[in-house]
């Protein structure tokens, strides 16, 4: 089995509504989300050759996710929850990626240096 990951990054703001601590005050976090994908056999010819999935190709669709939903944007609005945790953002861009990138295995989001949620295959 084969596993690459590719690493992006985007800054977001959000409020946790039902948290019974400062989660529930409007603030932002540097997110870092991070892209698994696993494959049992690599491209066997082609300008692909030898790779899982070119990087560029696993960019050419986050990009655009990051900045239509994520980046500069308030999470509770685009992503249209009362409860944008990291756990919820990394359902979130697991569905509306899977059907994009096969192979994908794990999204990962990291709230801080310390502290990430992951959602990945079962
Ligand atoms: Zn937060």
């Amino acid at each position: 089995m084969f596993e690459i990951e590719k690493t992006f990054s985007f800054e977001a703001g959000h409020t946790l509504t039902h948290h019974d601590g400062k989660c529930k005050n409007p603030h932002g976090h540097s997110y870092v989300l991070k892209i698994a994908l696993r494959k049992k056999a690599l491209e066997p010819s082609g300008p692909k050759k030898g790779m899982v999935m070119d990087f560029g190709g696993i960019s050419a669709h986050v990009k655009p996710m990051i900045e239509k939903y994520l980046d500069h944007a308030w999470l509770n609005t685009t992503l249209e929850t009362e409860t944008p945790t990291a756990e919820f953002i990394a359902e979130w861009i697991f569905k509306h990626l899977e059907k994009k990138l096969p192979g994908l295995y794990k999204v990962t989001i990291f709230e801080t240096a310390t502290s990430s949620a992951s959602y990945c295959v079962s």
